[in-house]
């Protein structure tokens, strides 16, 4: 059996172990001394970027997948990359930008196409499905998320050819070769959340006939109000995507070479279907240490270094449930964010441990994004309390923008925007995190945007 030792592992080829390796590299990292291991066969990219740029049409698969890598982060040219990041998602696909050659990651050992699938805390060993034995001094675990599969609830047909999940590099690569190979098709969206509308628009972008099915009364309902909602849902139908709300998928028809043909839904409709993307939530890989670590909220238990319940094992990213300081409670965040971040801080917090110095503890302000067709709306904060909607948030506008304040105990403690300018996004961040008093609802709601840029 096949042995090896590193000082430091990284479990999990995604977000946090790019951002977190990048970080090992900026610190200061010897050759051999960091391994990352990855189920996927391909380099640490922005996940993001598979629901957006990914998906467009302009042939996007005669470049190469490296133009999503964050190897490149690991150049030290972080200036550059960071301003290569900020087009990346828009970007990538389109033009050469982010391919480079990753021979610069030499020094650090690239363990792809490798499923961890045992791993015992207490003797620091991880065990390949090859049975490679891989030892660490200091393990971050960063294994993500998984999908929900309807299959998972026992939805009849649900493991018909051509039904979609996105979460990985090969999901998106199946995808767009269905897309190629039913042109002009019907697809079906089942799931009114992020991957939900992103793929609606970008099947759209792809010339099929999109139709979406979601159980709510409106799409993202955990985090948009009605009023947020009743834009994008508007939007959507402006750009000929049909919406049914209000039911589910129960069950799919397909042909005899097991291809799917149609969605049967609760409500007795039966919708034809070419493709089938299914976005219904996902959850954290976390089996692989049950029963050895702490666990809250779903996710592996962390203070602000993220650090584990057990010595010198940390977690990052979407498997963290991580003290967020600025509402005093655990929380478990699955946004690209807080995965760069917390693998940020936890490097910082490794390396600091080896000096003897001390680092302040991570002080997170939760931020999320999307983008689709034009438009691309941030959130700031936390989404509780009531609610004032401001703006124009007409879908016909040629240029909309509008936002929505959540205020609690007299206090904004969240933004949403859509078409915010980069100033006017910092603004509402700003907003979030200082949680300015609201004397007078009526005067916020006709201030709007002007509230924020004052702050
Ligand atoms: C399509 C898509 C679009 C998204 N868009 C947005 C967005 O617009 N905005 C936003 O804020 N967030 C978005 N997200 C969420 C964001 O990408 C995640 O929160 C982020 O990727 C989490 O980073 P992570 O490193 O914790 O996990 P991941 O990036 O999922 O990486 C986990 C890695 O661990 C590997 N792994 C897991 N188990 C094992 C094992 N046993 N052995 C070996 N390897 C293993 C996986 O293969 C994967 O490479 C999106 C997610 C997806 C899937």
């Amino acid at each position: 059996m096949a042995e090896k030792h590193f000082k430091y592992v990284i479990l999990g080829g995604g977000v946090a172990a790019g951002y977190a390796a990048r970080e090992f590299v900026k610190l200061g990292l010897n050759p051999g001394e960091l391994a990352i291991i990855s189920k996927e066969s391909v380099a640490p990219y922005e996940r993001p970027a598979l629901s957006k740029g990914y998906l467009f049409p302009q042939d996007v698969h005669n470049l190469s997948f490296a133009k999503l890598t964050i190897y490149s982060m690991v150049l030290q040219d972080y200036q550059g990359f960071m301003s290569v990041l900020a087009v990346a998602e828009k970007d990538c696909f389109q033009n050469g930008m982010l391919r480079k050659d990753i021979t610069f990651m030499a020094g650090i050992e690239l363990m792809l196409g490798t499923e961890i699938v045992k791993a015992d805390l207490a003797s620091k060993t991880l065990t390949s499905a090859a049975d490679v034995i891989i030892k660490y001094d200091i393990l971050i675990i960063a294994t993500g998320s998984t999908v929900i599969r309807l299959s998972d609830f026992g939805v009849q047909g649900a493991d018909a050819n051509n039904i979609f999940y996105l979460r990985e590099i090969d999901d998106a690569d199946k995808l767009v070769a269905a897309i190629h190979a039913k042109k002009d098709g019907k697809a079906v969206i089942v799931g009114g959340g992020y991957i939900g509308l992103e793929l609606g628009a970008a099947l759209k972008i792809n010339n099929l006939d999109v139709t979406m099915v979601y159980p709510e009364p409106w799409c993202m309902p955990r985090l948009f109000t009605a009023g947020i909602a009743a834009f994008y849902e508007g939007y959507y139908a402006n750009k000929g995507i049909k919406i049914i709300k209000g039911t589910v998928a129960v069950g799919f028809d397909s042909d005899a070479n097991g291809d799917v043909t149609a969605v049967k839904l609760k409500d007795g409709r039966v919708l034809e279907a070419d493709i089938v993307v299914v976005g219904v939530g996902g959850r954290p890989l976390i089996t692989l240490f049950k029963g050895q670590v702490e666990e809250e909220k779903g996710g592996i238990k962390t203070d602000g270094f993220f650090k584990t319940s057990i010595p010198d094992v940390y977690a990052v990213g979407d498997v963290a449930t991580f003290p967020l300081k600025l509402y005093n409670e655990q929380r478990r965040v699955e946004h690209v964010d807080h995965a760069r971040k917390s693998a940020e801080q936890a490097v910082k917090a490794i390396k600091a441990a080896e000096e003897g110095k001390p680092i302040e503890e991570y002080d997170y302000l939760p931020y999320f994004y999307s983008r689709s067709f034009d438009l691309s709306w941030q959130f700031y904060g936390d989404n509780v309390g009531d609610t004032i909607l401001f703006g124009d948030n007409d879908p016909t506008s040629a240029k909309p923008k509008f936002g929505t304040y959540w205020i609690k105990e007299g206090k904004v403690v969240g933004v949403f925007l859509e078409s915010g300018s980069p100033e006017e996004n910092k603004s509402i961040a700003k907003v979030a995190k200082l949680q300015p008093p609201v004397q007078d609802p009526e005067q916020l709601e006709k201030e709007g945007l002007a509230f924020a840029s004052k702050i």
